[in-house]
């Protein structure tokens, strides 16, 4: 799933496409994507797009006083096309096409349909449910004090810090990094970090996600290829040698994610029990 600095890149680069331009039709082949009735998608029509901004892990595109809010999930993209989708294309979830022939399109790929769209008066996003729980944003990251307040609870870092609600934009990718980077483990309590934890993580928003954007800012072109170059150092990399200390990096495997970690620098040496073997065992 596209995480902060994904969807960042994606919004800045969408914006340098669209803003300005005249949408002249708007339409949802998706019909479960769009979960919005009133405004109708077709009351894009004639507006000029003001720009194309982040809130948390969506994408917000802004045209007069209607707001298009898409959340990709795992498998949407959003980008801009020079021409228009063929209506048999079975991955288009909504269409926006502007003056000119291009063509703003979410699509989706995979059987789930889960990627999602709402047209929403402007003046309405910020109550959205989507957007209204959402904890502060992640990057740039909150002032330390705050950030110690939102973190200051009984449980594990990993899910803690995933939890749109405490912090937003976080998810399972980038959660590895901020941990590694940290020194942390996984495993540890928000609430029973000290002071020097607590400031090794706040920096580590900053120096991960932001350098993550500084990495995409160099070699994303103009338009935001389907698969993104992940910067990551420790994600998804089970088994190889730690970039740091060389020692070989642990997985924990989850029902439908892989938490990864360095056992010499953030869980004193221990090798956590994998899940997937425990549940054997039960
Ligand atoms: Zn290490």
């Amino acid at each position: 799933m596209p995480e902060l600095p994904e969807v960042e890149i994606t919004a800045r680069r969408l914006g340098r496409a669209l803003t300005g331009a005249r949408v002249e039709s708007a339409l949802a082949p998706g019909v479960v994507a769009l979960k919005t009735f009133s405004p109708p998608i077709d009351a894009l029509a004639g507006r000029d797009v003001d720009g194309v901004r982040r809130i948390g892990k969506m994408l917000a595109l802004d045209a007069g006083d209607l707001t298009l809010l898409v959340h990709l999930m795992s498998a949407g993209r959003l980008q801009v096309f020079d021409s228009r989708a063929s209506l048999r294309d079975r991955s288009s979830r909504v269409l926006v096409r502007m003056e000119g022939g291009r063509e703003l399109r979410l699509r989706e790929f995979g059987t789930q349909q889960r990627a999602w769209a709402k047209l929403l008066p402007a003046a309405d996003v910020a109550a959205d449910e989507a957007v209204a729980g959402l904890g502060p944003d992640a990057f740039p990251a909150p002032p330390l004090d705050e950030f110690t307040a939102l973190l200051d609870q009984p449980r594990h870092l990993h899910p803690l810090l995933r939890d749109q609600r405490t912090i937003a934009g976080i998810g399972r990718s980038w959660v590895d990094e901020l941990l590694w980077t940290a020194h942390l483990s996984p495993f540890q309590r928000g609430s029973d970090l000290g002071e020097e934890e607590l400031k090794a993580l706040h920096a580590a928003l900053d120096a991960v996600l932001g350098g993550a954007l500084v990495h995409y800012e160099q070699v994303i072109g103009d338009t935001v290829p389907d698969k993104l170059p992940m910067p990551l150092q420790v994600h998804r990399r089970a088994g190889e040698p730690c970039p740091r200390c060389g020692t070989r990096i642990e997985a924990i495997h989850f029902k439908d994610y892989v938490m990864c970690y360095c056992p010499d620098e953030q869980t004193g040496g221990r090798v956590l029990k994998d899940r997937r073997l425990s549940k054997l065992l039960k």
